[in-house]
């Protein structure tokens, strides 16, 4: 096996399209897994029950993979810009999920990514690659690795895209040297709680910890079984998916649009649906004739069609409001 180094590793990421490239050790990273023991234990992570398996696993990526020696981290850059209005009747999707499924996107450069590197080395390149429904912490791993900070938001904050990113990892037995944690700090949150404040449901809870279970994201995609009603409401015009967190953060004020033409809305579902129409579907063909290869799949029919409700209440609800004149 030839002996590459990091640039030459960085150099191939970016030829095969990533965005953003670090690397770390696969060391365990002690705060991150007594701030993930935590997370657990208050039950944070919901219906997710999946969350809470192979503890160990989760947060020692050395047991991901026999010889491991390094862990590559990879980031694509999702920002695109909203429409102000919602059109009559129509749910707003968050910005990652409005073009093509990311996980096929991120496995697809994945895989172009990995032949090259097996081109450069050689014979004895071995590797094991996640996209995030794989068992690591990879937003402290990114940050490790360079690629920014966890900010209050418990969100990976770059210096040049902000928090607007995919990660994806490949642990390897490549020995390669690991970047500077500091190198792409720019200084954590501060005194900043913006996005603390912003959320509609508090979920928000304190040293980068989100409690799933109030969090607008999980609700309209995780289809937990029960929805309190109070967060319906705070769901407005959310359809799948909630970027509130994001949008008021100031450091995401310089975010730049994707240049991956698979992400933006034109070839997905795009930043609206109607939500009348999701309440139409009588079957799952229907359901997947609109989501087919987007991340819209995930609360299955079942799950769009109740938060395709909600919006239109939440619409109803909203212009009665207004006739009120209660603006609160
Ligand atoms: Fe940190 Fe403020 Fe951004 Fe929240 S909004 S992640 S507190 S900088």
């Amino acid at each position: 096996m030839r002996t590459v180094n990091g640039s030459e590793i960085k150099k191939l990421a970016f030829q095969s399209g990533f965005d953003l490239c670090g690397i770390t050790s696969p060391e365990v990273i002690p705060e991150a897994r007594s701030r993930y023991r935590r997370w657990l234990d208050h039950g944070c992570h919901g219906e997710m029950t999946w969350l809470a398996d192979n503890f160990e696993r989760r947060t020692d990526p050395g047991l991901l993979m026999e010889g491991a020696r390094s862990v590559i981290m990879l980031g694509l850059n999702y920002f695109q810009p909203n429409e102000e209005s919602v059109p009559e009747g129509h749910g707003r999707v968050s910005r990652y999920a409005r073009g093509r499924d990311y996980h096929k996107v991120i496995t697809r450069k994945t895989k172009v990514l990995l032949k090259r590197i097996n081109r450069a080395v050689g014979e004895g390149f071995e590797h094991k690659w996640f996209v995030d429904f794989g068992p690591m912490l990879e937003r402290s791993y990114a940050a490790k690795a360079g690629l920014g900070f966890i900010g209050k938001n418990s969100m990976l904050i770059n210096g040049q895209f902000g928090s607007w990113i995919f990660l994806s990892e490949i642990v390897t037995n490549l020995e390669l040297e690991a970047d500077d944690p500091g190198a792409a700090d720019h200084g954590a949150c501060g005194d900043c709680r913006l996005c603390i404040e912003a959320c509609p449901t508090g979920a928000i809870v304190g040293d980068s910890i989100v409690k799933s279970t109030k969090c607008i994201s999980y609700l309209t995609i995780e289809r937990p079984s029960r929805l309190k009603k109070g967060f319906a409401r705070q769901m407005n015009e959310k359809i799948f998916g909630c970027d509130i967190c994001q949008e008021v953060c100031p450091l995401n004020n310089k975010a730049v649009t994707t240049g991956h033409r698979e992400f933006l809305p034109s070839k997905g579902v795009g930043e609206f649906v109607d939500a009348r129409k999701v309440l139409a579907f009588t079957s799952r063909e229907e359901f997947l004739g609109l989501t087919a290869g987007t991340p819209l799949t995930r609360p299955k029919l079942e799950g769009l069609q109740r938060n395709a409700r909600i919006v239109l209440e939440n619409a109803k609800a909203g212009t009665r409001d207004r006739d009120l004149g209660d603006d609160s």
